[in-house]
């Protein structure tokens, strides 16, 4: 098997901090391109369609398989988050130490992308087609990514059967937890105006801030669901108020606050958009929805079943199937096929010294071989 240490240390080596374009992307496309992949690589945002955004690079890779094989989708992203300050070591120079690599994106998900081409590695080509859909802006806006790469591969028929994102989904031990799904979110800004006025005289102003309390009391108050077998309930959180009135004797024009709901898949971003803004109407505020993400869930079955299996046979350890944490691509790649996430410890993603443990390296690498090749054994019927 292909040494995931090895290819870890080499991606890890490629700084690519979100949004991502160049060097990691051809360490990849070097990989892949001796195990017989075709690779497609495409830049978004600026230079490329004339936004100010910062350019975005995407990776699609396939290997087909026999006519009418299965298709099986390896899926991440080769962006990575600041380091941030105060690391025993260069971020972007793999370093081992002890049982621990070091570095940028170990586990977040340079790790699991290794993994995945060692898998890859281990699965022959009659046993059907295998692909990876890797973006460089997942930790980012996630604007020119994922969703990019979907539209491409839709444009080019380009279709997998079943996919596994390799975001770390383990929490103490590699293989104690599977994402089967995720809670969407949204984010809502709401804005109420008054009429500015001296608080002696408050008759010839318009206070915009009992209001603004009314609205948020009445949101805080909701009980949104009391959740459903696989996602916990929905949960509205005020996130920011904000008036900034430094004078003591002024009633201020305006008030606003910020509300961030993450929700099961009992409510959609749109409906509960438009509760929060007819709450907010009510009391003379407006109300402005950027919605992040909906829910998804992959119902338990037989992908699920073929991923714990490989999971229990490499670790003695039956996962645990979970919606919990934030959002993922998993949300775009929804739309494409049934998804599942399985990947490395994520106690040390996004903080300094991010680590992962090497020996579990390998082993992703062998549970990851088992997913691809059960997965492209499995009849359509069952996908
Ligand atoms: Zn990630």
């Amino acid at each position: 098997m292909l040494d995931a240490l090895d290819l870890a240390k080499r991606l890890i080596a490629a700084p690519s901090v979100t949004p991502a374009t160049g060097p990691v992307f051809a360490e990849l496309e070097a990989m892949l391109v001796p195990l017989g992949f075709a690779v497609h690589r495409f830049t978004r945002g600026a230079g490329a369609d004339g936004s100010d955004e910062a350019p975005v690079e995407n990776l699609f890779a396939w290997r087909p398989g026999p006519a009418g094989s299965r298709h099986f989708a390896f899926a991440g992203h080769l962006d990575v988050v600041p380091p941030g300050e105060g690391w025993s070591s260069d971020p972007f120079e793999p370093q081992v130490r002890g049982e621990l690599l070091h570095g940028r994106g170990a586990v977040d998900m340079k790790g699991a992308i290794a993994a995945m081409v060692a898998a890859a590695a281990e699965v022959p080509r009659e046993a059907g087609t295998i692909s990876f859909i890797i973006t460089g802006d997942e930790e980012g806006p996630a604007l020119h990514g994922t969703r990019a790469l979907i539209d491409w591969m839709e444009g080019e028929g380009h279709r997998p059967d079943l996919c596994l994102v390799g975001e770390p989904t383990s929490v103490n031990r590699l293989g104690d937890m599977v994402k089967i799904g995720r809670r969407g979110s949204v984010n809502i800004w709401i804005t109420v105006e008054g009429t500015q006025g001296h608080v002696a005289y408050p008759h010839l102003a318009d206070n915009p801030l009992p209001r603004l309390v009314a609205i948020l009391s009445e949101l805080d108050a909701l009980t949104l669901d009391t959740g459903t077998a696989w996602f916990q309930p929905s949960n509205l959180e005020i996130t920011d108020i904000a008036v900034g009135n430094k004078a003591t004797n002024v009633i201020p024009p305006l008030g606003q606050a910020r509300v961030s709901i993450r929700f099961n898949d009992l409510h959609t971003g749109k409906s509960l958009s438009d509760r929060v803004c007819a709450i907010a109407e009510r009391h003379g505020g407006k109300a402005r929805p950027v919605i992040s993400g909906e829910p998804f869930l992959t119902e338990p079955g037989a992908f699920s079943k073929l991923v714990s299996a490989a999971v229990e046979a490499e670790t003695g350890i039956v996962p645990e199937l979970s919606t919990t944490g934030g959002t993922s691509d998993a949300r775009f790649l929804r739309s494409l096929c049934p998804v599942i996430e399985f990947g490395l410890c994520n106690a040390t993603m996004h903080k300094r010294d991010e680590a992962v443990a090497i020996p579990d390296l390998a082993v992703l690498a062998r549970i990851y071989a088992r997913i691809a090749r059960a997965a492209l054994a499995l009849a359509p019927t069952d996908g």
